[in-house]
């Protein structure tokens, strides 16, 4: 998501960098661009509107122009904007967590179309909850208009391992949901998830059954779940849930893919209803806190290191890190080691998504994204070190020509790609031994910082 807008508004800021000094026109003429960036990426015209006058009103507020780094003034003032727009403050990141300030069972409503990933979401939220709070968790499902959405439900609380209503058929959502409160008190569940029908459009009947189940359960946060794919409709679908069911935040989901990213920043402008989370992915665990002044930093090209860092250290294992550096530093790194790194990359989800948090990475992104970069290759090369023995792995020099062949036929790879692998690795220890030999600023006269 915010690929294009990301890579226009640097465009636009890229010019002004280069000018140094700037006049009244060239600024007048970037906050352009800068409109032009915005619609293009599907923001509410009003939106739009709001971010520019803002900016405009700023920069000249601000005597920008006399200041020593005009064009940095500039993009600190988008970005404050930006922040602003998508719900942050001064002072105030805009992070909004769940909220399960409630005696329990914390009820917490999904509502929202079919297919905008209501009910994934609902077993992440539940995953979240379970590791990360340590809370107890029951997953409900009240869609009995799909005959399998009870079951998909049943299932993804297996996965998750959490707990999910006994299923009874026959029952009205408003039944369903009783008996969850229910059980949820009497066996001292911490939150209850109720994930109801999902609706292909908006539909009065349907939203008249949300309404009810509602004021029935007093859900301590209702969330809608939109997709961002779906751009302005996104923003569409949650005015009318906002006036008619009343929502306390938004999930947006399917950020991983080529959304424009202009339902984001309109959504709170529109709604009044702040994003809470983002779904990054189809996995279980891809689910980010939404934080404006991040998301704000990546639109800009300027990365977003924090969010990066907390990824690797709920994924990575710290022992096992500090024990590859050890042998990294010693030059024993070998092939079993870097299938364990492949392993622990791959747990951090899609290298597009990671490449996309690092700073000035937006433009060279694209282009990587053209040699298929994702993490099937990961898969495949983990896959050949598997077929691979442990002496091999350890001594790669013992590979020649009728192991490669072995080698290849047992992970399903061309003997090519196995060839491409051992080279990769064979210029990595040859990276790393001279990293030990030469020590810290021995590495950086290297080239390597
Ligand atoms: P529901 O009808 O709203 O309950 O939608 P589902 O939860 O069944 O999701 C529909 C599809 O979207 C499934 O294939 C999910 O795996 C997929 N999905 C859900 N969230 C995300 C996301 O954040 N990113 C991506 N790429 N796919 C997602």
């Amino acid at each position: 998501m915010f690929e294009a807008l990301s890579s226009k508004l640097n465009g636009v800021f890229d010019k002004l960098r280069r000018r140094g000094a700037l006049t009244d026109a060239d600024v007048q003429e970037a906050l352009r661009e800068v409109r032009v960036a915005l619609l293009e990426a599907d923001v509410a015209l009003p939106v739009v509107k709001d971010i520019t006058t803002k900016v405009r009103d700023r920069a000249v507020g601000q005597e920008v122009l006399r200041s020593v780094s005009p064009a940095q003034q500039v993009i600190k003032i988008v970005n404050d904007c930006l922040v602003e727009a998508l719900g942050g403050g001064e002072g105030d990141t805009g992070a909004r967590g769940l909220d399960l300030n409630a005696p329990s069972p914390v009820p917490i409503l999904m509502v929202g179309l079919q297919g905008s990933g209501k009910t994934t979401t609902s077993g992440k939220i539940a995953l979240r909850l379970k590791n990360r709070d340590k809370k107890k968790v029951l997953l409900a499902s009240l869609d009995v208009h799909r005959p399998a959405a009870q079951l998909q439900l049943e299932t993804l609380a297996k996965q998750v391992g959490v707990a999910s209503l006994p299923i009874i058929a026959g029952q009205t959502p408003l039944q369903i949901a009783e008996r969850a409160m229910d059980l949820g008190r009497r066996e001292l569940f911490d939150v209850v998830i109720l994930d109801t029908a999902g609706r292909l459009a908006i539909d009065v009947v349907l939203m008249a059954e949300v309404a009810a189940v509602k004021a029935a359960t007093h859900p301590h946060e209702t969330l809608l779940v939109v997709d961002a794919m779906t751009g302005q409709d996104a923003v569409n679908t949650a005015r009318a849930f906002q006036d008619t069911v009343g929502v306390t935040g938004i999930v947006m989901t399917r950020i991983d893919g080529d959304a424009r990213g202009g339902a984001a920043l309109s959504m709170r402008a529109v709604t009044g209803a702040p994003i809470k989370l983002l779904g990054a992915g189809e996995k279980l665990d891809a689910l980010e806190d939404f934080h404006p002044d991040r998301i704000a930093s990546r639109i800009l090209g300027m990365g977003d290191i924090v969010s990066l860092v907390e990824r690797a250290a709920e994924t990575i294992d710290q022992a096992d890190a500090e024990k590859m550096a050890a042998r990294m530093q010693k030059g024993q790194f070998t092939l079993e080691d870097y299938a364990s790194q492949l392993k622990q990359i791959g747990k951090m989800g899609s290298l597009s998504g990671i490449l996309g948090m690092l700073p000035g990475v937006g433009k060279i992104k694209q282009q990587l994204e053209g040699a298929n970069l994702d993490t099937t290759i990961l898969k495949r090369q983990a896959a050949i070190i598997g077929s691979m023995t442990v002496k091999e792995r350890r001594v790669p020099d013992l590979i020649k020509a009728s192991r490669k062949r072995r080698i290849a036929a047992g992970s399903g790879a061309t003997v090519q790609e196995v060839n491409r692998l051992l080279k990769q690795f064979d210029e990595m220890s040859a990276m790393m031994k001279r990293m030990s030999k030469l020590g810290q600023k021995g590495m950086m006269r290297g080239g390597l910082a």
